[in-house]
């Protein structure tokens, strides 16, 4: 009885040790820090993505305060992690604990993807880069004029990401001046697209030979979802393309009035999956399959 015993424990340790050598139980680390983080569906997105290529990667939610940030980049370094986005306070204090920046993210001012690049950590601005991403599916900004509602952190990044893909024109409409001004004025001295601001008094009429209209404010955000830009739907032609950057709900009033209008629409989703696509590509070095990402969103039923 002993004899079978001992018999029993050397297999199980062997089988135990052929166990521990095949795995590896060390996953390649990326995440998020934020403040508030508990509402962000990045997660679940990231998550389905890596699953969906066999990647035994982790995305992990943080919340973390803004006296805190220093530590967490430092912990993240330690950690060995991939890279991280920041989002909602960090996106601007974050630079001054990174190594350097990608060129749109020096202009735009602002980083929401650090990318570990050998020992470095690299800022990357993808909120522009996923927006256009996700229009140049419907049509090319080369050449093309742009109204872009608002001059908060997203339209600084789609502003600065259109122009550098080839937008010719690009007014800023935004209800505050001084911010609408120096957005426009960002993107005249930074970029080759002409650049103007426009004061949003009144309802807003999209002027004729416009080719592409943006929602780059936070109106029609959950739990805001009956509130719409004050612009005049009948200036909406169906040769423009009308995107809006608000992704909850994916279908907001200014998009349903655009498809009402005939035009064709971008929704937030597009923009939000856009900028994962390319978040993931800088860390893992996958093309990841945007419909697989949406459709992992769309199942939260946001
Ligand atoms: P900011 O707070 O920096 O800017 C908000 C902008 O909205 C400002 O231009 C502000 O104008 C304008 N605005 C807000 N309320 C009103 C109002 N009642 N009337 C007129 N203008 C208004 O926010 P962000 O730029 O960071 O984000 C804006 C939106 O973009 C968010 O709602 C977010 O959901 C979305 N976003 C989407 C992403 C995606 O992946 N889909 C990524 C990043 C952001 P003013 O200057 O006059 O105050």
């Amino acid at each position: 009885m002993k004899r079978r015993a001992g018999c029993h424990s050397l297999r199980v340790t062997l089988s135990h040790r052929s166990f521990a050598m095949s795995h590896n139980f060390l996953q390649p680390l990326t995440g998020s820090f934020a403040m508030p983080a508990a509402e962000n569906p990045t997660v679940a997105m990231v998550e389905a993505a890596y699953r969906h290529h066999g990647l035994d990667w982790r995305y992990i939610n943080c919340e973390v305060a803004p006296e805190a940030l220093g530590d967490a980049v430092r912990g993240a370094r330690a950690m060995g992690w991939r890279g991280f986005n920041c989002s909602i306070p960090h996106k601007v204090a974050v630079i001054e604990h990174l190594d350097g920046l990608g060129e749109s993210a020096q202009i735009i001012g602002a980083v929401n993807t650090i990318v570990r690049r050998g020992d470095e950590l690299i800022g990357e601005n993808t909120d522009g880069k996923g927006f256009v991403k996700a229009l140049s599916d419907v049509v090319d900004p080369t050449g093309k004029t742009v109204v872009l509602f608002g001059a908060g952190g997203a339209a600084r990044a789609v502003g600065v990401e259109l122009a550098l893909a080839g937008a010719a024109r690009i007014s800023v409409v935004n209800r505050g001046r001084a911010r609408g001004e120096e957005v426009a004025g960002l993107l005249n001295a930074r970029t080759r697209a002409e650049a103007d601001y426009i004061a949003w008094e009144g309802t807003f009429k999209v002027p004729v030979g416009t080719d592409i209209v943006i929602n780059a404010t936070s109106i029609g955000l959950f739990p805001k979802v009956e509130e719409t830009l004050d612009l005049d739907t009948d200036t909406l032609m169906p040769t423009m393309v009308v995107a809006d950057g608000i992704h909850n709900p994916p279908l907001t009033r200014l998009l349903k009035a655009a498809q009402a209008r005939g035009c064709r629409t971008v929704d937030g989703l597009g923009m939000l999956v856009g900028q994962g696509v390319i978040g993931i590509k800088y860390w893992t070095g996958i093309d990841a399959d945007p419909a697989v990402m949406r459709q992992a969103l769309l199942d939260l039923k946001l």
